[in-house]
């Protein structure tokens, strides 16, 4: 499942790994929990060479249950600290780093095995799983996207907000390494008018049309 911030994809993609009994990844997270590790290890995000040399330290684990899904670096939970403006303000300039990509790439490949999961992020129908059964790509009104995430925060102005997915959808968009994009055969459907029980619907008759709902 894939799509911008505040596009619905956190919520969508948990709300039907729930019903159907998948597993559930959160991959801007993980990018999120390099951001934070490089925070606390004062790497200069203005260069791209320091980013790299330090993208093997930091040991992410990701925990699967879509109602508890859990995020640790070196065993510290971080579910706190990523969600902060400091990692959100720098988070673009490490995910365009080829270095951290692959090493995220080997480790979100490795969680998603044999399948059984609902994977989200940016580049997940067109790099990370290619031949993924069925590829979601959600998007919705920037000012739709902003008062969700403002929501979802608890705090800020939802102007500021806006500013910042907006910043944040040139970077992803424009970068040379996977560039967030609608990966091919993916199902495009705009979240703005429906609400978020609604999206998961949708996307679980996309499931079931497919023939891939498992048997309890
Ligand atoms: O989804 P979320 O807003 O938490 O993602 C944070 C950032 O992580 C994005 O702005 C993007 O730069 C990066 N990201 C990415 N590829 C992914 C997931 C996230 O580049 N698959």
């Amino acid at each position: 499942m894939d799509g911008p911030s505040g596009s619905g994809k956190s919520s969508t993609s948990r709300g039907v790994a729930t019903r159907l009994g998948l597993r559930y990844l959160d991959t801007g997270a993980q990018f999120r929990a390099v951001t934070a590790w490089m925070i606390g290890h004062d790497v200069d995000f203005s260069d791209p060479a320091a980013i790299a040399a330090r993208s093997g330290e930091p040991e992410i684990v990701s925990g699967t249950d879509p109602q508890d899904p859990t995020i640790t670096v070196d065993g510290r939970d971080v579910a706190a600290q990523i969600r902060t403006q400091a990692v959100t303000d720098h988070v673009s300039a490490v995910a365009a780093v080829p270095e951290v990509r692959r090493r995220l790439l080997e480790l979100q490949r490795a969680i998603i095995g044999d399948g059984g999961i609902v994977v989200e992020g940016r580049d997940i129908g067109s790099v990370v799983a290619p031949d993924a059964e069925v590829k979601v790509y959600l998007t919705a009104d920037p000012s739709a996207r902003a008062q969700r995430r403002t929501a979802e925060n608890g705090a800020g102005s939802v102007e500021a907000t806006q500013a910042d997915l907006l910043r944040r959808d040139r970077i992803d968009s424009g970068r040379a390494v996977a560039p967030a994009m609608m990966p091919d055969g993916a199902v495009h459907i705009d979240t703005t008018p429906y609400s978020l029980d609604e999206v998961v619907d949708q996307v679980v008759g996309l499931v079931r049309q497919a023939g891939l709902e498992r048997q309890p």
